[in-house]
């Protein structure tokens, strides 16, 4: 047995040994909240708690699975009995147990972001309204974040600020498109991603007796990365630790990176407020094990910007460690090269392998230029959430007939495998089926098992057969096992022979895919963790996966790993490149409406930063293609504040392929990235968006007595004058009218401007 309390420093040792009663602990990045998380766990076996009546909330699936292990090694096989995942997929399980008080059955469907909003769109259709107004996206997200909040279709209609704010959007129809779609899914026994906590928080509200049931159960209550929980999922962790108040929560507010999809930061505060702040025990962790002292440096240089945040000290007893390098390059293709080549080189130095390596960046459009130099070099590498395995068409193809058998009510499986292989039935017929039952709001299959009724002609015949063939599908449901019954399906339904008749290399591709399928479901029969190998229960598991949670389906796991910033939250790396370090891609332009906007950003740098444990590499492109067009790209505002201690010279590599070794000049960080900007300038001159060289004396200056009339000098824009100053709401705002640049509306409170 591995004595694990003697791995951990004092307040970590108190944090696991801490007894009955709410444990928060809040610290910084790689200060072992993770590691913590996972002993208290195993000490709280061996001192006598039924792993059954451990609940632990994990950001994704595969780290519940890397805990498991851990703890696994301490205390044996005991540890598969412990409740634990993600808030997704512990919540999907209860509430198949609870299923029937919430009028579902324990098989529904969960339907993912595609499912959505093609309903989404059929009912758009259907109620006559314009599709190019109520784009599914924005819809969809509107719904979601109602439903993040916990407010249900008919609390939207009613409320007057929601309806105001989707008229001033102009989409006053959303509520009624809500209420439609929340029926719909009822009435197609599926939940979405969203539901499944909406859906808890009702079943919990709704049913004290489920609610003590579980209150009860779960003796001990524990969550990681709580910085990025929202309301609904903050409501239903503060009832199942009600009665036994034994809530240990871990996280580090400076690493709060989902705000914009509803977490909140606050609940950290509201945690102490809700369990008393008399009764919570705080500790702190400051001591940093994962990075060198240079990374934690920088990695502080940068978050001590930031306003809102709790106060911690993070340093580490590691050695200091190599500097961090900056590689400019010309463009987002020899951004590709430069990044590919440097982990080539460091690689062989170092004589490490793939794994040592991540490159991360803002937005997973960037990841091409990264694969494409890797690939010239042979080095393997693997994609986190671009175009996942289980987003091809061919396997959505039969998940949606494996669906189907389950749950014969779920309108979007149906839609996508009704015709396919094709069976000569018209998208209107389809449309008309799904009309009809939510008509008489009645499961789809009430329509489609007596089809003639309804569909006369060839098209009924047709329907009638494929109601015939999932019929026979269901009956395989009792006896056999999900990779039976799957395989099965796959030859039955024709899916199988249509893509095997299709020669082509692309067709090919797929139909290696669907027998990849067929093995991962084989694989899910065998593992002996799995309990119940049930074509349902394999579903589930699959719905769920989050993309970090991905395994390569190669067997060769030696790879450098690819993925954005929000995806590498909790992981650490040898060797990290952070890319694309450039202005309005990172920070992300989309994101910067205010001040906490850009506070969240900087987080996401912070994040970056402190995956890496050796050595950090940060590099930003002078052009980029976006959306087919040519851009000129100014370096990042984030590389002007880290502490220029911890950056290395700039290794000034041209396009001409010649190497230049340059010193950072004096003056600090922010004279150094400008001369970056200014060579980037020059060079590409004539380039009106970046052609402004700042003044020798630039300096950003305080603008509270900004007034129209006045002249300024912007960093990049230019010089230009003052037509008007927005005083209303927290970020002022000013509209300048310059020289060259044209007219544009800033945000004070971070635009470089000079008043000259
Ligand atoms: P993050 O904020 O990124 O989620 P974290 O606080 O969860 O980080 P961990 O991932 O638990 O940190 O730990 C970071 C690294 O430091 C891990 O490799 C872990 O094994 C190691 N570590 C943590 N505590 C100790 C310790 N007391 N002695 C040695 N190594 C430690
Ligand atoms: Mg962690």
């Amino acid at each position: 047995m591995i004595d694990y309390l003697s791995s951990l420093n004092e307040p970590q040792r108190l944090a696991v040994m801490h007894g009955d009663g709410p444990l928060m602990i809040i610290a910084g990045a790689g200060s072992g909240k993770t590691r913590v998380l996972t002993y208290r766990i195993a000490y709280l076996i061996e001192n006598g708690v039924d792993p059954f009546r451990i609940l632990s909330l994990t950001f994704t699936n595969k780290a519940a699975g890397e805990m498991r292990h851990r703890i696994e090694r301490v205390i044996g096989t005991e540890a598969r009995n412990i409740w634990m995942g993600t808030f997704h997929s512990v919540f999907a399980k209860i509430l198949r147990i609870e299923a029937k008080a919430i009028g579902y059955t324990s098989n529904f469907s969960i339907y993912d972001t595609d499912d959505s909003k093609s309903l989404i769109r059929s009912i758009v259709r259907e109620m006559g309204l314009d599709d190019k107004v109520y784009r599914a996206n924005n819809v969809f997200s509107r719904i979601s974040g109602a439903k993040n909040r916990l407010i249900g279709p008919d609390d939207y209609l009613n409320n007057p600020i929601i309806q105001a704010d989707d008229a001033a959007a102009r989409m006053p129809e959303v509520g009624r498109i809500y209420k439609q779609y929340s029926l719909r899914c009822f009435q197609a026994n599926a939940m979405d991603f969203d539901d499944l906590l909406f859906n808890t928080n009702v079943l919990f509200r709704d049913h004290l007796d489920i609610l003590h049931k579980y209150q009860h159960k779960f003796q001990h209550v524990l969550v990681d990365e709580f910085q990025d929980t929202n309301v609904s999922q903050y409501l239903i962790t503060r009832k199942l630790a009600a009665v036994h108040q034994n809530i240990c929560i871990v996280g580090d507010d400076a690493q709060s990176i989902y705000a914009f999809r509803g977490a909140n930061i606050e609940n950290i505060l509201n945690f102490q407020r809700d369990y008393g702040k008399e009764n919570v025990k705080v500790i702190k962790l400051e001591q940093n094990y994962r990075s060198t002292k240079t990374i934690v440096q920088a990695a502080n240089s940068i978050i001590s910007r930031n306003r809102s945040q709790l106060e911690k000290h993070v340093f580490t007893d590691n050695e200091e460690g190599p500097l961090i390098d900056i590689i400019k390059a010309s463009s987002d293709n020899e951004e590709g090269r430069l990044i590919a080549t440097s982990l080539f080189e460091i690689k062989m130095q170092e004589g490490l392998k793939n794994t040592d390596f991540a490159i991360l960046y803002r937005t997973n459009a960037q990841s091409r230029a990264f694969e494409e130099a890797l690939r010239k070099l042979s080095i393997k590498y693997r994609i986190i959430g671009g175009t996942s395995f289980y987003q091809r068409k061919e396997i959505k193809d039969l998940l949606a007939y494996l669906r189907f058998t389950v749950n014969q009510s779920d309108e979007e499986a149906f839609k996508r495998i009704i015709n396919l292989p094709k069976r000569g039935i018209g998208d209107t017929t389809v449309a008309k089926i799904a009309v009809l039952a939510a008509e008489k709001q009645v499961p789809i299959w009430e329509i489609v098992s007596n089809v003639t009724k309804h569909v006369a002609g060839r098209a009924g015949i047709a329907i009638e057969g494929f109601a015939d063939l999932i019929k026979s599908f269901k009956l395989m449901l009792e006896k056999k096992d999900a990779y039976d019954v799957a395989s099965h399906i796959a030859k039955a339904s024709g899916i199988l022979k249509e893509l095997y008749e299709d020669k082509t290399v692309e067709g090919l591709a797929r139909y290696e895919n669907v027998q990849e399928l067929l093995n991962a479901i084989k694989e899910f029969v065998d593992n002996p963790e799995n309990d119940d190998k049930s074509l349902s229960s394999f579903l589930q598991s699959v719905s769920l996966l989050t993309t970090a949670d991905e395994d390569d389906k190669d067997g060769d796991n030696d790879k450098v790993t690819l993925m954005t910033i929000h995806a590498a939250k909790g992981l650490e790396f040898r060797n990290v490149f952070i890319v694309g370090m450039e202005e309005d891609l990172f920070p992300s332009q989309m994101m910067l409406e205010s001040r906490a906007d850009l506070e969240e950003e900087r987080r996401l740098f912070y994040v970056a930063i402190t995956r890496a444990e050796k050595r950090l590499t940060m590099s930003y492109a002078e052009t980029r293609y976006h959306y087919g067009r040519l851009k000129v790209c100014e370096p990042s505002r984030f590389l002007m504040e880290v502490d220029q201690r911890y950056l290395k010279m700039a290794r000034m590599r041209m396009s001409d392929s010649t190497t230049q070794e340059r010193e950072v000049p004096s003056g600090g960080s922010m004279s150094f990235v400008r001369s970056l900007a200014q060579k980037t300038a020059k060079s590409q001159s004539p380039q009106p968006a970046v052609a402004h060289i700042p003044s020798a004396d630039f300096a950003p200056s305080d603008t509270s007595g900004l007034a129209p009339g006045m002249r300024v000098e912007h960093m990049k824009f230019g010089f230009g004058t003052v037509k008007l100053v927005d005083q209303n709401g927290t970020d002022r705002k000013a509209i300048i009218q310059f020289e060259t640049a044209g007219e544009k509306t800033l945000l004070l409170s971070f635009a470089k401007l000079r008043i000259v």
